[in-house]
């Protein structure tokens, strides 16, 4: 049948006509994303990667063996971090060299030998370039912007504590990563600008002691998997060693920019702790690579469950295809897409903002094309240290006495009984 209201027109599958209410577009006309369009071939995107990084390591690191390469300490301490340094490997837009000059008095340039390997040296515009190399667009700050957009500060009752909901507190226990992101929230905190966070372990570690209605502890950072063995191990006897704390939740971004971490000692120690999340920070599918599927599958086996947390970024990974493929290739290294978030409007941010809509836009493209496994939820992290709202497409469509009209992913619109009226015997 078909029912006029208002100004759309609708068809519905049966049941009555349902009254649309008036705040919401709704346009049967919008076309639905087609996420099977532009999509690489994987095997062959893997196997130019493969070459590209054969011959970045040989032109490069020709006298590095495969036991250093594999070896963390040694990616650690051959990070690129200057502007003299990944000239070398880059070809540098004007624009770059400005901004890298700028990155040595501000949020520091960190990139290491593995991760670079991966990016594309000619193409400026290439993801994993973009979200790690900086833009000369970093130094403006527009409208709505701020340092710390959370207000992490606000709620931080001890240093090194955030904690903002009831059950949870953010334990933030290094300012170091291996690879700074250029969009990082924390990019206040983090580079290692900042007085080291360390030195309030013991006072943040009370805190939680003292608070009984924690009992989720999220170890954050900076990455603190970039910690020792022995640090990590320490942090985690003491938290789980807390009769309140159920879980524990590390926040990282290492098996995708450092996976040789992941060493079979690190694993020992994470299984002697369960239950032990990991919530792991990944961009694009570019990412997941043959190292990063082996650190996260043996953290998979060592009994970690890992879920992903994901920052949309314009012109890095907010396209359909882009988060399919993502979200694909992580399910295959048992990693659930857990979070999309909207970007935090942190200074210097704006170009890498989508606006909410197209991040709607991108779940409703996600929605129904693949299975639910697949799809994350979209949150804005709202500013003001408000928490974390659930974004969602507008699937309910109307409304009235008796059914709930909802439309589904291909655009057509279906009754829900919502209110259960007597029935009449069979
Ligand atoms: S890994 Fe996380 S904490 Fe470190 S720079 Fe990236 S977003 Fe920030």
């Amino acid at each position: 049948m078909e029912q006029t209201a208002t100004k759309q027109t609708i068809n519905i599958d049966d049941g009555d006509p349902p009254l649309i209410r008036k705040d919401m577009p709704f346009c049967m006309s919008q076309s639905i994303p087609d996420p099977g369009a532009p999509k690489r071939s994987r095997a062959s995107s893997e196997t130019s990667r493969r070459g590209r990084v054969a011959k970045f390591r040989k032109t490069y690191f020709p006298d590095v063996t495969k036991e250093m390469w594999d070896d963390w300490h040694w990616q650690v301490s051959h990070r690129i971090t200057t502007l003299s340094q990944i000239s070398r490997f880059l070809t540098l837009t004007a624009e770059e060299q400005q901004a890298l000059e700028h990155a040595q008095s501000g949020f520091p340039f960190s990139v290491t030998p593995y991760y670079l390997s991966l990016i594309d040296p000619s193409d400026p515009n290439s993801a994993l370039r973009k979200s790690v190399v900086p833009s000369i667009l970093e130094s403006f700050t527009s409208p709505g912007e701020s340092e710390d957009p959370l207000h992490e500060e606000n709620t931080s009752p001890v240093p090194g504590i955030v904690h903002r909901y009831p059950d949870r507190a953010l334990f933030l226990t290094t300012s170091f990563c291996s690879v700074y992101c250029r969009y990082c929230t924390r990019s206040r905190l983090v580079g290692g600008h900042t007085e080291p966070l360390e030195s309030h372990w013991k006072a943040a570690i009370e805190y939680i002691r003292n608070t009984p209605a924690i009992r989720d502890v999220i170890i954050s950072g900076g990455d603190p998997l970039t910690l020792s063995d022995e640090k990590i191990e320490w942090l985690l006897k003491e938290i789980t060693s807390i009769k309140h704390v159920e879980i524990v939740r590390i926040g990282t971004k290492v098996p995708m920019v450092l996976p040789q971490r992941i060493t079979a000692n690190l694993l020992r120690i994470l299984k002697r702790y369960k239950p032990i999340y990991l919530s792991v920070h990944c961009t694009h599918p570019d990412e997941i690579t043959e190292e990063s599927s082996k650190a996260c599958n043996s953290l998979a086996d060592a009994g970690v469950v890992m879920g992903s947390q994901t920052v949309l970024l314009k012109g890095v990974n907010d396209s359909v295809p882009t988060l399919m493929e993502l979200y694909h290739r992580l399910l295959k290294v048992r990693i659930k897409p857990y979070y999309l978030f909207q970007c935090d409007p942190i200074s210097g941010s704006a170009h890498f903002r989508t606006t909410v809509d197209e991040g709607k836009e991108l779940i409703r493209g996600l929605r129904g094309f693949t299975s639910g496994y697949a799809i994350p939820q979209y949150v804005i992290d709202t500013p003001g240290g408000g928490g974390k709202v659930p974004i969602l497409p507008d699937y309910e469509v109307g409304r009235d006495e008796n059914n709930l009209y909802l439309r589904n992913y291909e655009g057509k619109v279906y009754a829900y009984p919502d209110r259960a009226e007597e029935g009449t015997r069979n």
